[in-house]
């Protein structure tokens, strides 16, 4: 049975999101949730700056005679560049790295070439292998899951972890954050480092075997974090992070340029948030972004909803987009429409460790102490 439509009085998230839940207020559980994190993980001024000067001595001690003290992602967006702008600033020598899976547009290739020139930050790129890493996205648009950035956001991080290690740096500074990202319901993502599933899937629906692809097990993780100790540090954290600000801010100083939408940096992941997951899946991420800037007080409520209003698309660029993105994964419009009507299916139909990141998540707030150095 479906349930009655009800949308949050607080924020704007609702029932497209299956799990949600609301007080006899009409306040819901993932607002709720989201401040309390605000609250408890961020520190108030002054306490902030004392620690964010804790951390940037503790970095810079660690990296006495290193070549770089710390590792940053970068993708082009404002998280990853304000925290290359911010990281600078502060006196440290930092590695940046991007994951270039193919899709990154014009845009994000000029600002990633731009600012890390402006802020004169060395820059390692690795480029996937085309063939095996179009086959694995593909894998998940046939499984009919949800997280189809599963093999991005992976590669991702098992590529900052390995150059970590590599470089020897303990710290990888990364540009997640609680103002801006606290709100993700799991049904609308699902954790990306399930190696397990990412392998089923694969397994199932793949015709290239993962031969280059950079991957990172539970195992290796618990390596990393206990073994050779590196730290992965939600950095905008430490600063008081207001997005439009920073947007401003970057365009000033290094000549950044806006998207114009979250992660909008790569083709693939405009047209996935912006038309793939509100088509096949009726939800819309933009939702959970616009929540969670509400509940930092970064937007007011009226304003998201009037957000929300606006289509998420342009219909040219929209009807650009699809060209490009079928052709890219060699698919017939037949082919990808046959995707688009399938139904959609869990993560945990195929095997995972779904139970151990369900308990792990459960215990986040120890085990993040640990994995962050907060
Ligand atoms: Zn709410």
């Amino acid at each position: 049975m479906s349930r009655p439509y009800q949308i949050c009085t607080r924020c704007i998230m609702d029932t497209s999101d299956p799990e949600i839940r609301f007080d006899n207020q009409g306040v819901c559980d993932r607002c709720t949730a989201a401040i309390e994190r605000m609250r408890s993980q961020l520190l108030p001024s002054p306490e902030r700056e004392r620690a964010l000067a804790e951390l940037v001595e503790k970095i810079k001690t660690e990296g006495r005679k290193k070549d770089y003290d710390c590792i940053i992602g970068v993708s082009g967006g404002v998280d990853s560049t304000i925290t290359a702008y911010w990281v600078k600033k502060l006196g440290l020598r930092p590695l940046a790295v991007h994951f270039d899976n193919g899709w990154d547009s014009e845009l994000a290739v000029d600002n990633i070439r731009n600012t890390l020139q402006a802020l004169n930050i060395d820059l390692f790129t690795y480029v996937v292998d085309w063939e095996e890493f179009v086959n694995l996205q593909l894998s998940f648009l046939r499984a009919n899951v949800v997280n189809c950035e599963s093999p991005t956001d992976h590669g991702i991080t098992a590529t900052l972890f390995r150059m970590a290690n590599k470089e020897k740096v303990r710290f990888i500074l990364s540009g997640s954050n609680l103002v801006t990202e606290a709100i993700m319901p799991i049904s609308w993502a699902y954790y990306n480092q399930d190696l397990r599933n990412l392998k089923a899937i694969h397994r199932k629906f793949g015709k290239e075997a993962l031969k280059t692809f950079p991957t990172i097990s539970i195992v290796d993780y618990l390596y990393y974090v206990f073994v050779e100790k590196i730290r992965q540090v939600p950095f905008l954290n430490y600063i008081e992070y207001n997005k439009e600000d920073a947007k401003r801010l970057l365009a000033k100083e290094i000549g950044w340029r806006d998207y114009g939408g979250k992660h909008y940096e790569s083709v693939w992941t405009r047209f996935y948030q912006g038309y793939y997951l509100p088509r096949k899946f009726g939800f819309d991420k933009r939702r959970a972004h616009l929540s969670t800037l509400i509940c930092s007080g970064q937007i007011r409520r009226e304003e998201a909803l009037s957000e929300m209003e606006k289509p998420t698309y342009d219909p040219k660029l929209l009807a650009e987009d699809m060209q490009y993105v079928i052709k890219k994964f060699s698919l017939t419009q037949e082919e990808f429409d046959a995707i688009l009507n399938a139904p959609p299916k869990q993560h945990y139909e195929y095997p995972s460790h779904h139970f151990l990141f369900h308990k792990l998540m459960r215990h986040k707030n120890r085990f993040r102490k640990i994995a962050t150095g907060a």
